[in-house]
């Protein structure tokens, strides 16, 4: 591995390494008002490609004030078919650019590029498409109440938005949040992780070029501490859509209330992917080991943990370590590679802490759980066997590519230790037998439950959880009743 092609890429990338990215706020780039900036890595080189501006609490003001303008103005005001005419022009423009934004996205992240390509573009294209043709399909009911009065329902937009997006999924979840928002006619200050701001960046300038008004959709980039907190808790700010981790979810609710804002969290997870004895194995054992190691494990419905019938545990074991020695561990750029690094050395090294703790818990290190290379965040996948439903290794989130394989003797034992941590985002279970299938469907605590499968989303679905998995759901009807508020208006028949 690492025979790299990197030069090729800088300069493919050229555009953002050459120069700084600035803040998109009313309509135009504009530096932060400290002046400060700082800097992104490429996790697979660990070399600086983007000097960033570093925005604040004044930027966040400014983007707040310019979201309201453009609320009350042009964007609310609308006719609803050209804001969904808007939006597909944005998806159009985006298609034009998707060499250039697929790039970005798997330098930015670190991600395989053959997965940018399959998975993370075309998904911010249908959300963003799905969403255009909700634009003016958002209606209200006309309600049976009293024979002098016609009531009637009507949904209107909440108004100002924060979006706040992780790493894992720069432009997809970024999309998740912008496009049903805008569709519904509010306006947005989005704040990017402060490790990948690019895509983020271009397509907000694409967006503009499709025609959005200034001030719809304004971007700070900067820190969490900083700039997040300023939006999360800003006066005039009416919605936080957030997805992130189950601590700064916590912090979002209380910032959030001194004005009552209308909160969205999609958290973490420790998903369960249960297999038992009469299940495909061939099939299960793919799929599990797809369903840690896509995107290096940094997956909030990663299957972190895969529960197997005892009868048939060494098998799937042994199944996943070869899966997971298989994998092309190497250059993001190069369509070849299925695995590339974690996002930070920070990530890494927490990666590798839980390696470290797996083994003093006294599970079994099959395979994996090294760092790989001398550059770039590279870790080999790890497969955990023997590990006990109580270890922490199995109860914590670890976000890179780690599975905890745990076995079970019956349905009971398994259904125990799947709903057995704080989490509830997703699950899976893989057996022949269709009342066992339904009946661990119906009782796992999980947002998504996948039968025989796993790992597929789809904008048309429900999505997220409970507990430290979060709190409401984004997708589908869901994220069109986040971004409206329900209002009844009488009318009297008599007068
Ligand atoms: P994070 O919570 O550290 O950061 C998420 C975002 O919040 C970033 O933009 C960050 O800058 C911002 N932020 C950080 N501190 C803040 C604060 N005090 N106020 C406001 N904003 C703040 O999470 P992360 O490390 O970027 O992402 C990993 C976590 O996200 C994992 O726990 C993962 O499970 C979860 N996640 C969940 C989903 C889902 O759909 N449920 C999807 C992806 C990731």
């Amino acid at each position: 591995m690492m025979s790299i092609a990197y030069d090729d890429a800088r300069e493919a990338f050229g555009r953002s390494a050459a120069r700084d990215e600035l803040l998109l706020i009313d309509g135009a780039r504009v530096p932060a008002i400290s002046g400060r900036t700082f800097k992104s890595l490429n996790p697979a080189t660990e070399e600086v490609i983007a000097t960033i501006a570093e925005g604040g609490a004044a930027d966040v003001d400014r983007a707040v004030a310019a979201a309201r303008r453009a609320f009350e103005g042009p964007w609310r005001t609308m006719r609803a078919a050209e804001r969904g005419h808007i939006l597909l022009k944005w998806a159009e423009l985006l298609k034009q650019h998707a060499d250039e934004i697929i790039e970005l996205e798997s330098l930015d992240a670190g991600k395989p590029i053959a997965a940018v390509l399959r998975q993370d573009f075309p998904a911010a294209i249908d959300t963003l498409t799905y969403y255009a043709g909700w634009a003016d399909k958002i209606g209200g009911d006309v309600v049976s109440t009293r024979d002098d009065a016609l009531t009637y329902t009507v949904r209107e937009p909440v108004g100002v938005v924060a979006a706040i997006v992780p790493w894992n999924f720069p432009l997809m979840i970024g999309m998740w949040k912008l496009a049903p928002a805008l569709a519904c006619g509010c306006t947005i200050v989005m704040k990017p992780a402060e490790l990948t701001s690019l895509s983020a960046l271009r397509i907000g300038e694409l967006a503009l070029e499709a025609g959005l008004p200034r001030g719809v959709l304004n971007i700070v980039t900067g820190p969490g501490r900083i700039a997040g907190e300023a939006l999360v808790n800003h006066p005039d700010v009416d919605k936080v859509t957030f997805t992130g981790s189950p601590g700064v979810g916590r912090g979002i609710m209380r910032g959030a209330a001194g004005n009552f804002k209308r909160v969205s969290l999609e958290l973490g997870g420790k998903s369960a992917n249960v297999i038992f004895e009469d299940a495909n194995l061939d099939a299960a054992a793919k799929a599990a080991a797809a369903g840690i190691f896509f995107n290096a494990g940094q997956v909030c419905s990663a299957g972190s943990r895969v529960l197997v019938q005892e009868s048939v545990y060494d098998e799937v074991v042994e199944r996943l370590a070869a899966r997971a020695s298989a994998l092309r561990i190497g250059d993001p750029q190069d369509r070849a590679t299925t695995l590339g690094p974690v996002i930070s050395e920070k990530q890494m090294k927490t990666i590798l802490d839980y390696v470290d703790i797996g083994k003093q818990e006294g599970a079994l290190l099959v395979t994996g759980g090294e760092h790989v290379g001398d550059r770039g965040y590279f870790i080999s996948p790890a497969v955990f066997a023997n590990v006990k439903h109580e270890m922490r290794i199995s109860q914590e989130e670890i976000f890179g590519p780690v599975v905890s394989v745990i076995k079970f003797k019956d349905e009971a034992d398994a259904l125990r230790i799947a709903n057995g941590t704080a989490y509830s985002l997703a699950a899976g279970v893989w057996s022949s037998d269709m009342g066992r299938v339904q009946r661990f469907a119906k009782r796992a605590r999980a947002g998504t439950v996948w039968i025989n499968t796993y790992g597929y989303t789809d904008v048309r679905l429900p999505w997220g959880g409970e507990r430290d998995s979060g709190l409401g759901r984004e997708h589908g009807t869901a994220a069109i009743d986040n971004f409206t508020e329900p209002k009844a208006v009488w009318m009297n028949l008599n007068v």
